[in-house]
């Protein structure tokens, strides 16, 4: 049976490729894993010729841990010249389609980022204990964001260098609007004086790090993992603990565990966005960052 599938997608993938040769050889073929990877690469190609960007996973997937390439993904990815990852971890699925695309160039994101924020954040990370080097939720930083632009940006001026002139342009232009929106965020919540939250999954240390939020609980790290009665209790009890007025679901997970703990603490719920779904515009990232921020100061204020 799995030999009958190897030979399937061989075969798939020598249409493709005649296909591509007969029709498209010039165009770039970008792929992208998910949301926050498709509008990074989208503000960066913009205008280019013969560039496509297209996203391999569709929005309402969210993160992909644990995620599993489709048949449709990997003809997808067979027809691609670049893939454009996350990394950090997040993309586990990224050698099999190495290994099962031989010209495909990955352009890791987050290459770099993790290691140089984890040295400069030593002194916080003995007294947090956080390790940092687990989370892949890097894009939810606006600065750590920016990095990952640059980066793409970089290797997609190597592999396609005669659109080396725009995509500098674009990424300059981009990374100007995120300053002016960090600046922006920053001034509304930097003298906010509580600022304990409790979300919904891991996504949000880094959001936290970058503008002073205290992240006091976790309610669900992960999809899929719903806690348990014990878990919810302890829970309950942790957020009472605090002076936390707020709890943040995420639009992308059930909300059921965070109703039971807003009603049993009678702390208000709000809903924090971790840009993993949404339009596919090249505003949206900024759009949803504002947003978040609107809620942090209802939430907060
Ligand atoms: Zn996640």
């Amino acid at each position: 049976m799995k030999r009958i599938i190897i030979m399937l997608l061989m075969l798939i993938s020598l249409v493709a490729c005649a296909h591509k040769s007969e029709i498209d050889c010039n165009e770039l073929q970008i792929v992208t894993s998910f949301y926050p990877m498709y509008i990074a690469t989208l503000n960066i190609v913009d205008g280019a010729e013969n560039v496509s960007v297209t996203n391999l996973t569709s929005t309402d997937v969210g993160c992909l841990h644990d995620y599993q390439l489709t048949t449709a993904n990997m003809l997808m990815l067979n027809e691609a010249d670049v893939l454009v990852i996350n990394g950090g971890g997040m993309e586990n699925f990224v050698q099999k389609a190495i290994d099962n695309c031989e010209n495909l160039k990955i352009v890791n994101a987050s290459e770099g980022i993790l290691e140089l924020h984890n040295e400069e954040h030593e002194h916080d990370h003995e007294e947090h204990e956080h390790n940092h080097g687990e989370n892949a939720h890097i894009w939810v930083s606006i600065s750590l964001y920016i990095e990952q632009i640059k980066n793409i940006r970089n290797e997609l001026c190597k592999i396609n260098p005669e659109n080396a002139e725009i995509y500098n342009k674009n990424a300059d232009e981009y990374i100007n609007k995120l300053e002016k929106l960090k600046l922006e965020m920053h001034n509304e919540l930097d003298n906010i004086t509580n600022k304990d939250i409790v979300t919904f999954h891991e996504a949000f240390e880094f959001f936290a790090e970058e503008f002073g939020l205290n992240i006091v609980a976790v309610i669900e790290r992960e999809p899929g993992t719903y806690p348990s009665a014990g878990e919810l209790v302890d829970i309950i009890k942790t957020v009472e603990k605090t002076d936390a007025k707020a709890v943040f679901t995420e639009p992308q997970y059930f909300k059921n565990a965070a109703n039971i703990i807003a009603n049993e603490t009678g702390r208000k719920l709000y809903e924090l966005d971790p840009i993993v779904s949404g339009e596919l515009t090249k505003e949206a990232y900024e759009e949803t960052m504002r947003e978040n921020l609107n809620t942090l100061i209802k939430a907060l204020k």
